[in-house]
Protein backbone atom coordinates (compact mmCIF):
# COMPACT_ATOMS: atom_id res chain seq x y z
CA UNK A 1 0.00 0.00 0.00
CA UNK A 2 1.40 3.13 -1.18
CA UNK A 3 2.02 6.25 2.08
CA UNK A 4 -0.77 8.32 0.74
CA UNK A 5 -3.41 5.20 0.60
CA UNK A 6 -2.15 4.51 3.97
CA UNK A 7 -2.43 7.89 5.20
CA UNK A 8 -6.28 7.67 3.50
CA UNK A 9 -6.49 4.24 5.60
CA UNK A 10 -5.44 5.55 9.12
CA UNK A 11 -7.43 9.09 8.59
CA UNK A 12 -10.31 7.11 6.85
CA UNK A 13 -13.76 8.06 8.83
CA UNK A 14 -15.13 4.67 8.22
CA UNK A 15 -18.58 4.85 6.75
CA UNK A 16 -21.55 2.32 5.74
CA UNK A 17 -22.98 2.81 2.58
CA UNK A 18 -25.96 0.25 3.69
CA UNK A 19 -27.65 2.39 5.76
CA UNK A 20 -30.41 3.19 3.03
CA UNK A 21 -29.52 6.60 3.35
CA UNK A 22 -27.60 8.52 0.13
CA UNK A 23 -23.74 8.57 -0.05
CA UNK A 24 -22.12 11.62 0.54
CA UNK A 25 -19.45 11.53 -1.66
CA UNK A 26 -19.34 15.26 -2.11
CA UNK A 27 -16.06 16.24 -0.47
CA UNK A 28 -14.28 13.46 -2.81
CA UNK A 29 -15.94 14.80 -5.76
CA UNK A 30 -15.25 18.64 -5.08
CA UNK A 31 -11.14 17.56 -4.53
CA UNK A 32 -10.92 16.51 -8.20
CA UNK A 33 -8.95 19.62 -9.83
CA UNK A 34 -10.17 17.69 -13.53
CA UNK A 35 -6.10 16.88 -14.54
CA UNK A 36 -7.46 13.60 -15.97
CA UNK A 37 -4.26 11.84 -14.88
CA UNK A 38 -7.07 9.46 -14.03
CA UNK A 39 -8.12 8.76 -17.37
CA UNK A 40 -4.55 8.90 -18.78
CA UNK A 41 -4.30 5.84 -16.75
CA UNK A 42 -7.30 3.50 -17.52
CA UNK A 43 -7.12 0.74 -19.84
CA UNK A 44 -9.91 0.33 -20.56
CA UNK A 45 -10.70 3.93 -21.71
CA UNK A 46 -7.28 3.28 -23.94
CA UNK A 47 -9.13 0.77 -25.82
CA UNK A 48 -12.62 1.52 -25.63
CA UNK A 49 -13.45 5.08 -26.98
CA UNK A 50 -16.78 4.66 -26.03
CA UNK A 51 -15.60 4.23 -22.32
CA UNK A 52 -15.99 7.61 -20.99
CA UNK A 53 -13.54 6.61 -18.51
CA UNK A 54 -12.87 7.47 -14.41
CA UNK A 55 -12.89 11.30 -13.84
CA UNK A 56 -16.51 10.64 -14.95
CA UNK A 57 -17.22 7.27 -13.52
CA UNK A 58 -16.55 8.96 -10.06
CA UNK A 59 -16.79 13.11 -9.60
CA UNK A 60 -18.56 14.12 -12.71
CA UNK A 61 -21.46 11.40 -11.81
CA UNK A 62 -21.28 12.88 -8.14
CA UNK A 63 -21.31 16.45 -9.49
CA UNK A 64 -24.22 15.40 -11.45
CA UNK A 65 -26.04 13.57 -8.57
CA UNK A 66 -26.17 16.71 -6.49
CA UNK A 67 -27.21 19.27 -9.00
CA UNK A 68 -30.26 16.90 -9.98
CA UNK A 69 -32.10 13.56 -10.06
CA UNK A 70 -29.48 11.87 -12.24
CA UNK A 71 -29.04 8.45 -12.87
CA UNK A 72 -26.09 5.80 -13.38
CA UNK A 73 -24.86 5.87 -16.53
CA UNK A 74 -24.65 2.58 -17.67
CA UNK A 75 -20.82 2.58 -18.84
CA UNK A 76 -19.82 2.35 -15.25
CA UNK A 77 -20.46 -1.86 -15.60
CA UNK A 78 -17.35 -0.97 -18.25
CA UNK A 79 -15.12 -0.08 -15.74
CA UNK A 80 -13.27 -3.61 -14.83
CA UNK A 81 -12.34 -2.52 -11.04
CA UNK A 82 -8.85 -2.35 -11.87
CA UNK A 83 -8.55 0.19 -9.85
CA UNK A 84 -5.30 1.97 -11.35
CA UNK A 85 -7.41 5.52 -11.22
CA UNK A 86 -7.35 5.15 -7.78
CA UNK A 87 -3.43 5.22 -7.11
CA UNK A 88 -2.39 7.35 -10.25
CA UNK A 89 -5.14 10.41 -8.69
CA UNK A 90 -2.44 13.37 -7.03
CA UNK A 91 -5.66 14.46 -5.36
CA UNK A 92 -6.48 11.87 -3.08
CA UNK A 93 -10.03 11.67 -4.63
CA UNK A 94 -11.57 7.94 -3.65
CA UNK A 95 -12.04 6.92 -6.95
CA UNK A 96 -12.73 2.83 -6.28
CA UNK A 97 -14.81 4.08 -3.84
CA UNK A 98 -17.22 5.85 -5.89
CA UNK A 99 -17.43 3.41 -8.17
CA UNK A 100 -18.13 0.48 -6.19
CA UNK A 101 -21.19 2.78 -4.92
CA UNK A 102 -22.19 3.95 -8.20
CA UNK A 103 -22.11 0.37 -9.54
CA UNK A 104 -23.96 -0.80 -6.69
CA UNK A 105 -26.64 1.77 -7.25
CA UNK A 106 -26.75 1.42 -10.71
CA UNK A 107 -27.36 -3.02 -10.31
CA UNK A 108 -30.19 -2.36 -7.54
CA UNK A 109 -31.95 0.84 -9.02
CA UNK A 110 -31.21 -0.04 -13.17
CA UNK A 111 -30.42 -3.76 -13.85
CA UNK A 112 -33.76 -6.41 -13.94
CA UNK A 113 -32.70 -8.97 -11.41
CA UNK A 114 -34.33 -11.33 -14.25
CA UNK A 115 -31.81 -10.08 -17.11
CA UNK A 116 -29.64 -12.48 -18.17
CA UNK A 117 -26.64 -9.84 -17.56
CA UNK A 118 -27.48 -9.59 -13.81
CA UNK A 119 -27.80 -13.82 -13.77
CA UNK A 120 -24.26 -14.32 -15.13
CA UNK A 121 -22.76 -11.43 -13.09
CA UNK A 122 -24.60 -12.97 -9.84
CA UNK A 123 -22.69 -16.18 -10.66
CA UNK A 124 -19.44 -14.86 -11.67
CA UNK A 125 -19.27 -12.69 -8.26
CA UNK A 126 -20.29 -15.93 -6.14
CA UNK A 127 -18.08 -18.53 -7.70
CA UNK A 128 -17.21 -19.20 -3.70
CA UNK A 129 -20.35 -20.96 -3.36
CA UNK A 130 -20.63 -22.83 -6.71
CA UNK A 131 -17.09 -23.72 -6.35
CA UNK A 132 -17.69 -26.22 -3.87
CA UNK A 133 -20.21 -28.41 -5.78
CA UNK A 134 -17.04 -28.74 -8.27
CA UNK A 135 -14.64 -29.56 -6.04
CA UNK A 136 -16.68 -32.41 -4.49
CA UNK A 137 -16.29 -34.54 -7.83
CA UNK A 138 -13.66 -32.64 -9.46
CA UNK A 139 -12.46 -35.35 -12.45
CA UNK A 140 -16.28 -34.96 -13.55
CA UNK A 141 -16.57 -31.47 -13.47
CA UNK A 142 -13.47 -30.32 -15.17
CA UNK A 143 -14.90 -32.90 -18.47
CA UNK A 144 -17.80 -31.66 -18.37
CA UNK A 145 -16.64 -27.88 -18.22
CA UNK A 146 -13.70 -28.75 -20.86
CA UNK A 147 -16.62 -29.84 -23.70
CA UNK A 148 -17.22 -27.63 -25.97
CA UNK A 149 -20.99 -27.96 -25.57
CA UNK A 150 -20.68 -26.67 -22.28
CA UNK A 151 -19.00 -23.84 -23.29
CA UNK A 152 -21.65 -23.29 -26.08
CA UNK A 153 -24.16 -23.69 -23.60
CA UNK A 154 -22.46 -21.08 -21.04
CA UNK A 155 -22.21 -18.57 -24.17
CA UNK A 156 -25.32 -18.96 -25.37
CA UNK A 157 -27.13 -19.10 -21.86
CA UNK A 158 -25.26 -17.12 -19.97
CA UNK A 159 -23.04 -14.68 -22.29
CA UNK A 160 -19.92 -16.25 -20.70
CA UNK A 161 -17.09 -16.08 -23.02
CA UNK A 162 -16.71 -19.67 -24.58
CA UNK A 163 -12.77 -18.56 -25.46
CA UNK A 164 -12.02 -19.56 -22.27
CA UNK A 165 -10.90 -22.47 -20.41
CA UNK A 166 -12.68 -23.07 -16.85
CA UNK A 167 -9.98 -23.11 -14.55
CA UNK A 168 -9.68 -26.83 -12.87
CA UNK A 169 -10.75 -27.98 -9.67
CA UNK A 170 -7.79 -29.61 -7.69
CA UNK A 171 -8.15 -33.31 -6.89
CA UNK A 172 -8.45 -32.08 -3.50
CA UNK A 173 -8.79 -28.77 -1.85
CA UNK A 174 -6.54 -26.82 0.27
CA UNK A 175 -8.42 -26.76 3.61
CA UNK A 176 -8.63 -30.70 3.14
CA UNK A 177 -5.39 -31.06 2.58
CA UNK A 178 -5.06 -28.82 5.71
CA UNK A 179 -7.08 -30.88 8.03
CA UNK A 180 -5.87 -33.98 6.78
CA UNK A 181 -2.42 -32.90 7.80
CA UNK A 182 -3.67 -32.17 11.00
CA UNK A 183 -4.82 -28.10 11.14
CA UNK A 184 -3.50 -25.28 13.28
CA UNK A 185 -2.41 -27.82 15.91
CA UNK A 186 -0.63 -29.16 13.56
CA UNK A 187 1.13 -26.18 11.95
CA UNK A 188 2.32 -25.09 15.87
CA UNK A 189 3.99 -28.05 16.57
CA UNK A 190 6.08 -27.52 12.66
CA UNK A 191 6.32 -23.85 14.00
CA UNK A 192 7.80 -24.37 16.88
CA UNK A 193 10.48 -27.12 15.43
CA UNK A 194 11.79 -24.98 12.60
CA UNK A 195 12.21 -22.15 15.63
CA UNK A 196 14.09 -24.75 17.75
CA UNK A 197 16.07 -25.74 14.34
CA UNK A 198 16.90 -22.03 13.66
CA UNK A 199 18.32 -21.99 17.36
CA UNK A 200 15.75 -18.77 17.64
CA UNK A 201 13.43 -18.41 20.26
CA UNK A 202 10.93 -21.42 20.70
CA UNK A 203 8.66 -19.71 22.33
CA UNK A 204 8.61 -16.74 19.89
CA UNK A 205 4.79 -15.48 19.60
CA UNK A 206 4.67 -15.78 15.99
CA UNK A 207 1.83 -16.47 14.61
CA UNK A 208 -0.57 -15.28 11.49
CA UNK A 209 -3.74 -16.24 10.40
CA UNK A 210 -4.31 -16.89 6.70
CA UNK A 211 -6.74 -15.70 4.26
CA UNK A 212 -6.35 -17.77 1.01
CA UNK A 213 -9.58 -17.05 -0.65
CA UNK A 214 -11.38 -19.00 -2.78
CA UNK A 215 -9.13 -19.92 -5.64
CA UNK A 216 -6.45 -21.05 -3.85
CA UNK A 217 -8.96 -23.37 -2.14
CA UNK A 218 -10.39 -24.96 -5.18
CA UNK A 219 -8.17 -24.75 -7.83
CA UNK A 220 -4.28 -24.02 -6.77
CA UNK A 221 -3.58 -25.10 -3.46
CA UNK A 222 -0.19 -25.93 -4.45
CA UNK A 223 -0.10 -21.86 -3.76
CA UNK A 224 -1.86 -22.14 -0.55
CA UNK A 225 0.66 -25.38 0.67
CA UNK A 226 4.01 -23.24 -0.02
CA UNK A 227 2.50 -20.14 1.68
CA UNK A 228 1.77 -22.15 4.88
CA UNK A 229 5.48 -24.19 4.34
CA UNK A 230 7.44 -21.07 3.73
CA UNK A 231 5.94 -19.61 6.92
CA UNK A 232 5.83 -22.32 9.32
CA UNK A 233 10.21 -22.47 8.16
CA UNK A 234 10.48 -19.14 9.18
CA UNK A 235 8.88 -20.28 12.42
CA UNK A 236 5.42 -19.10 12.14
CA UNK A 237 2.33 -20.63 13.40
CA UNK A 238 -0.34 -21.14 10.55
CA UNK A 239 -3.95 -20.81 11.34
CA UNK A 240 -7.00 -21.30 8.99
CA UNK A 241 -9.87 -20.25 10.30
CA UNK A 242 -13.51 -20.71 7.96
CA UNK A 243 -13.89 -17.26 5.69
CA UNK A 244 -15.99 -15.99 2.98
CA UNK A 245 -14.50 -14.61 -0.52
CA UNK A 246 -12.99 -11.28 0.10
CA UNK A 247 -15.86 -10.05 -2.12
CA UNK A 248 -13.89 -8.35 -4.85
CA UNK A 249 -15.54 -10.38 -7.70
CA UNK A 250 -19.30 -8.15 -6.02
CA UNK A 251 -17.90 -5.16 -5.82
CA UNK A 252 -16.41 -5.28 -9.17
CA UNK A 253 -20.60 -6.58 -10.31
CA UNK A 254 -22.11 -4.25 -8.27
CA UNK A 255 -23.78 -7.10 -5.51
CA UNK A 256 -23.01 -5.06 -2.71
CA UNK A 257 -25.46 -7.02 -0.59
CA UNK A 258 -23.43 -10.21 -1.18
CA UNK A 259 -20.25 -8.47 -0.58
CA UNK A 260 -21.34 -6.89 2.50
CA UNK A 261 -22.47 -10.73 4.03
CA UNK A 262 -19.08 -11.74 2.95
CA UNK A 263 -17.28 -8.79 4.72
CA UNK A 264 -18.95 -9.25 7.32
CA UNK A 265 -18.48 -12.41 8.10
CA UNK A 266 -14.31 -11.40 7.42
CA UNK A 267 -14.17 -9.15 9.35
CA UNK A 268 -16.04 -10.74 12.36
CA UNK A 269 -13.63 -13.84 12.19
CA UNK A 270 -10.41 -11.65 11.04
CA UNK A 271 -10.85 -9.44 14.02
CA UNK A 272 -11.17 -11.73 16.71
CA UNK A 273 -7.99 -13.20 15.97
CA UNK A 274 -6.05 -9.65 15.53
CA UNK A 275 -7.13 -9.41 19.46
CA UNK A 276 -5.52 -12.97 20.05
CA UNK A 277 -2.27 -11.64 18.51
CA UNK A 278 -2.34 -12.99 14.88
CA UNK A 279 -1.51 -11.22 11.85
CA UNK A 280 -3.61 -11.47 8.73
CA UNK A 281 -1.34 -12.63 5.56
CA UNK A 282 -2.93 -13.21 2.29
CA UNK A 283 -1.42 -14.92 -1.07
CA UNK A 284 -3.55 -13.41 -3.42
CA UNK A 285 -3.30 -9.35 -3.56
CA UNK A 286 -6.90 -8.63 -4.91
CA UNK A 287 -7.84 -10.01 -1.39
CA UNK A 288 -4.89 -8.10 0.78
CA UNK A 289 -6.73 -4.92 -1.35
CA UNK A 290 -10.13 -5.66 -0.31
CA UNK A 291 -9.52 -6.10 3.18
CA UNK A 292 -7.01 -3.29 3.67
CA UNK A 293 -8.54 -0.68 1.33
CA UNK A 294 -12.01 -1.51 0.12
CA UNK A 295 -13.36 -2.58 3.39
CA UNK A 296 -12.76 0.17 5.56
CA UNK A 297 -14.05 2.62 2.87
CA UNK A 298 -16.91 0.82 2.63
CA UNK A 299 -17.83 -0.46 6.57
CA UNK A 300 -18.12 0.30 9.55
CA UNK A 301 -18.46 -2.92 11.05
CA UNK A 302 -16.58 -3.42 14.66
CA UNK A 303 -13.10 -4.58 14.04
CA UNK A 304 -12.73 -3.32 10.51
CA UNK A 305 -9.91 -1.01 11.05
CA UNK A 306 -8.35 -3.47 13.15
CA UNK A 307 -7.91 -6.21 10.75
CA UNK A 308 -7.05 -3.39 7.30
CA UNK A 309 -3.93 -2.19 10.00
CA UNK A 310 -3.38 -5.74 10.37
CA UNK A 311 -3.47 -7.25 6.85
CA UNK A 312 -0.41 -7.92 4.70
CA UNK A 313 0.54 -9.50 1.24
CA UNK A 314 2.34 -12.52 2.40
CA UNK A 315 5.89 -12.00 0.89
CA UNK A 316 5.58 -8.32 1.93
CA UNK A 317 5.17 -9.41 5.50
CA UNK A 318 7.92 -11.73 5.82
CA UNK A 319 10.08 -8.81 3.88
CA UNK A 320 9.50 -6.49 6.72
CA UNK A 321 10.14 -9.26 9.57
CA UNK A 322 12.49 -11.49 8.44
CA UNK A 323 15.53 -11.76 6.78
CA UNK A 324 14.71 -12.75 3.39
CA UNK A 325 17.23 -11.58 1.09
CA UNK A 326 19.44 -13.32 3.25
CA UNK A 327 18.02 -16.80 3.27
CA UNK A 328 17.65 -16.66 -0.56
CA UNK A 329 21.12 -15.70 -1.18
CA UNK A 330 22.34 -19.07 0.23
CA UNK A 331 19.39 -20.93 -1.84
CA UNK A 332 18.74 -21.92 -5.48
CA UNK A 333 15.78 -23.50 -7.09
CA UNK A 334 16.08 -26.05 -10.28
CA UNK A 335 17.01 -24.09 -13.33
CA UNK A 336 14.70 -26.04 -15.48
CA UNK A 337 11.95 -25.84 -13.22
CA UNK A 338 11.61 -22.09 -13.46
CA UNK A 339 14.56 -20.74 -15.18
CA UNK A 340 13.31 -17.00 -16.84
CA UNK A 341 10.17 -15.97 -14.72
CA UNK A 342 7.94 -13.27 -17.18
CA UNK A 343 6.60 -11.36 -13.78
CA UNK A 344 3.85 -9.52 -14.25
CA UNK A 345 2.79 -7.54 -11.47
CA UNK A 346 -1.57 -7.68 -10.68
CA UNK A 347 -3.03 -3.90 -10.61
CA UNK A 348 -4.02 -4.17 -7.27
CA UNK A 349 -0.59 -4.94 -6.17
CA UNK A 350 0.21 -1.96 -7.38
CA UNK A 351 -2.08 -0.26 -5.73
CA UNK A 352 -0.46 -2.01 -2.31
CA UNK A 353 2.85 -0.28 -4.03
CA UNK A 354 3.86 -3.88 -3.62
CA UNK A 355 4.70 -4.14 -7.82
CA UNK A 356 8.73 -3.75 -7.52
CA UNK A 357 9.01 -6.48 -4.44
CA UNK A 358 8.90 -10.02 -6.19
CA UNK A 359 11.61 -9.43 -9.13
CA UNK A 360 13.74 -7.40 -6.76
CA UNK A 361 13.33 -10.13 -3.95
CA UNK A 362 14.25 -13.40 -6.16
CA UNK A 363 16.98 -11.82 -8.63
CA UNK A 364 19.04 -13.11 -5.54
CA UNK A 365 18.38 -16.82 -6.24
CA UNK A 366 20.12 -18.90 -8.12
CA UNK A 367 18.42 -20.87 -10.89
CA UNK A 368 15.95 -18.45 -11.87
CA UNK A 369 15.99 -15.00 -13.77
CA UNK A 370 12.87 -12.38 -13.27
CA UNK A 371 11.67 -10.28 -15.66
CA UNK A 372 9.16 -7.52 -15.27
CA UNK A 373 7.09 -7.45 -18.21
CA UNK A 374 5.80 -3.48 -17.59
CA UNK A 375 3.03 -1.44 -16.12
CA UNK A 376 0.42 -2.87 -18.28
CA UNK A 377 -2.93 -4.14 -17.17
CA UNK A 378 -3.46 -7.83 -17.77
CA UNK A 379 -6.96 -6.71 -19.03
CA UNK A 380 -9.13 -9.68 -17.62
CA UNK A 381 -9.54 -8.16 -14.24
CA UNK A 382 -11.36 -10.87 -12.11
CA UNK A 383 -14.25 -11.78 -13.52
CA UNK A 384 -14.33 -8.78 -16.36
CA UNK A 385 -12.42 -11.20 -19.01
CA UNK A 386 -15.27 -13.65 -18.87
CA UNK A 387 -17.62 -11.97 -20.38
CA UNK A 388 -18.79 -12.48 -23.76
CA UNK A 389 -19.21 -8.42 -24.60
CA UNK A 390 -15.89 -7.86 -22.53
CA UNK A 391 -13.47 -10.10 -24.01
CA UNK A 392 -12.15 -8.87 -26.47
CA UNK A 393 -11.64 -5.39 -24.51
CA UNK A 394 -9.94 -7.75 -22.30
CA UNK A 395 -7.71 -9.16 -24.89
CA UNK A 396 -6.87 -6.13 -26.40
CA UNK A 397 -5.77 -4.97 -22.79
CA UNK A 398 -3.45 -7.87 -22.59
CA UNK A 399 -1.66 -7.40 -25.86
CA UNK A 400 1.31 -5.05 -24.51
CA UNK A 401 1.67 -7.81 -21.61
CA UNK A 402 1.77 -10.90 -23.93
CA UNK A 403 3.90 -9.36 -25.86
CA UNK A 404 6.50 -8.04 -23.34
CA UNK A 405 6.15 -12.03 -22.17
CA UNK A 406 7.07 -13.63 -25.29
CA UNK A 407 9.90 -10.98 -25.35
CA UNK A 408 11.34 -11.93 -22.10
CA UNK A 409 12.34 -15.16 -23.21
CA UNK A 410 11.21 -17.55 -20.88
CA UNK A 411 8.12 -20.10 -20.92
CA UNK A 412 7.36 -19.33 -17.62
CA UNK A 413 5.18 -16.73 -15.84
CA UNK A 414 4.79 -15.61 -12.54
CA UNK A 415 2.42 -13.28 -10.58
CA UNK A 416 0.50 -13.14 -6.94
CA UNK A 417 -3.48 -12.59 -8.74
CA UNK A 418 -5.06 -15.65 -9.80
CA UNK A 419 -7.02 -14.20 -12.76
CA UNK A 420 -4.03 -12.62 -14.24
CA UNK A 421 -2.65 -15.74 -14.03
CA UNK A 422 -5.27 -17.14 -16.63
CA UNK A 423 -5.02 -14.21 -18.38
CA UNK A 424 -1.15 -14.88 -18.95
CA UNK A 425 -1.48 -18.30 -19.61
CA UNK A 426 -4.47 -17.66 -22.36
CA UNK A 427 -2.70 -15.05 -23.80
CA UNK A 428 0.84 -16.88 -24.27
CA UNK A 429 0.48 -20.62 -23.24
CA UNK A 430 2.80 -20.41 -20.42
CA UNK A 431 2.90 -22.23 -17.16
CA UNK A 432 1.88 -19.43 -14.72
CA UNK A 433 3.30 -19.68 -11.17
CA UNK A 434 3.41 -17.98 -7.61
CA UNK A 435 6.15 -16.01 -6.19
CA UNK A 436 5.62 -18.25 -3.16
CA UNK A 437 5.95 -21.14 -5.00
CA UNK A 438 9.52 -20.06 -5.89
CA UNK A 439 9.94 -19.08 -2.31
CA UNK A 440 9.22 -22.86 -0.97
CA UNK A 441 11.01 -24.19 -4.03
CA UNK A 442 13.99 -22.44 -2.65
CA UNK A 443 13.44 -22.42 0.88
CA UNK A 444 11.30 -25.56 1.96
CA UNK A 445 10.86 -28.60 -0.60
S1 LIG B 1 -6.79 12.21 -11.31
FE1 LIG B 1 -8.01 12.86 -9.53
S2 LIG B 1 -7.99 15.10 -9.62
FE2 LIG B 1 -7.32 14.38 -11.65
S3 LIG B 1 -9.25 14.25 -12.86
FE3 LIG B 1 -8.95 12.22 -11.96
S4 LIG B 1 -10.13 12.29 -10.04
FE4 LIG B 1 -9.84 14.43 -10.70
S1 LIG C 1 -10.97 1.10 -12.09
FE1 LIG C 1 -9.71 0.72 -13.94
S2 LIG C 1 -11.21 0.41 -15.60
FE2 LIG C 1 -12.31 1.38 -13.90
S3 LIG C 1 -12.25 3.55 -14.35
FE3 LIG C 1 -10.49 3.11 -12.99
S4 LIG C 1 -8.76 2.71 -14.35
FE4 LIG C 1 -10.64 2.58 -15.60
Amino acid sequence: MSEKQSDRRDAAELRDVFTGEPLDLRPGSDDCYKCSTCDTECPVAEVDDEFPGPKFQGPEQWRLKRKEDHDIDDSIMSCSNCMRCDSACPSDVPLSGMHNTARGEYVEEEMSKFSREYIRNRILANYGRLAPLGAKFPRLANFVMGLSVTKTAYEKLLGIAGEREFPAFAEQTFTDWWEERGGNAASKRRAREAREERGGDEDADKKVAYFHGDYSNFNTPEVAKSMVRVYEEFGYEVVVPEQRCSGTPMFANGMLDDAKRAAKFNIETFAALVEQGYDVICSCTSCSMALRQEYPELYSFDGTAKVAANTFEALEYLRINEDLDGALANSSVPESEFGTLAYHAPCHARNQGLDGQAVELLSALDGTDPVDVGDSCSGISGTYGWKEEKYDTSMKIGEEMFDHMEESGGETGMTECPTCAMQMNHGTGYDIRHPLEVLDAALVS
